[in-house]
């Protein structure tokens, strides 16, 4: 069977240039983040936060350098098998043309309808599901664009909880929600790490960054990471 993966992450002297790019948009990013630790990216609008979530993912390869996990360098597992160990909420949430259930499940197909709960339940996505006209069965026609902002949010929050990984890279989470899901989505990535979760959060809230164990502001020399008292 596969290994399980860990949760460390590790970030070992990345640079990258997007593609048309003169000069690189991260420069020698060097840091390590033990398992169970909240890591918040800040920095401007443009200062690299979504491309940094996206090649922890694997979505994207840095030229230079790595991201590691468990010490190793993610360009070495099999795609899916990453995937798994990898909850993603994107900055701009897309689903596929079909119910939400089959949203929700697709990359963890045998989760149970008791986990499926619980998942809606931390990610404050309880409403969402109620104020479609089918619930879970309701099928999304427009990549879930027809959904409103705050919804799509939270329903995207509960796909990536679904994937059950043990890395959860949240670009913007609490984006368009009210205080009440703020607080929500605040209190569910305090409880994911306390489980052991590695995660990786791309926000401005004031809110999300009292929640950081480790912070990274890409505006700052980008040698450093600057470390804080784990909240709570
Ligand atoms: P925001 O706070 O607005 O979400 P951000 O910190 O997440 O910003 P990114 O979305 O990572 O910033 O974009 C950083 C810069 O990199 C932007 O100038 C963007 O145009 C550029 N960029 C990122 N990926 C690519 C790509 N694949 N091709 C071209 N340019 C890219
Ligand atoms: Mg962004």
């Amino acid at each position: 069977s596969l290994p399980r993966y860990g949760g460390t992450l590790e970030l070992r002297d990345l640079t990258y240039t997007p593609a048309g790019a003169v000069t690189p948009l991260l420069r020698r990013l060097s840091l390590s983040v033990p398992a169970g630790n909240i890591l918040v990216l800040k920095g401007r609008n443009g200062s690299g936060k979504s491309t940094l979530i996206r090649l922890i993912a694997g979505l994207a390869d840095p030229q230079e350098g790595a991201v590691l996990a468990d010490g190793v360098d993610i360009r070495k597992f099999a795609p899916l098998w990453w995937r798994q160990q990898t909850g993603y909420l994107p900055q701009e949430p897309v689903f596929l043309n079909r119910t939400i259930r089959e949203n929700l499940l697709l990359a963890n197909p045998r989760l149970s309808e008791t986990d499926l709960q619980a998942v809606l339940h931390r990610a404050g996505a309880e409403r969402a599901v109620a104020d479609c006209a089918q619930g879970l069965d309701t099928p999304l026609r427009n990549f879930g664009q027809e959904l409103p902002v705050g919804h799509r949010r939270r329903l995207a929050l509960a796909r990536a909880l679904a994937v059950g990984g043990r890395l959860i890279l949240l670009d913007e989470p609490t984006d368009g929600l009210d205080a009440e899901g703020t607080a929500v989505v605040y209190r569910t990535l305090i409880e994911l790490a306390r489980a052991g979760h590695t995660v990786v959060i791309a926000s401005h809230d004031p809110r999300i960054l009292q929640g950081a164990s480790l912070v990274l502001d890409l505006d700052q020399s980008q040698d450093l990471a600057m470390s804080r008292d784990p909240a709570g």
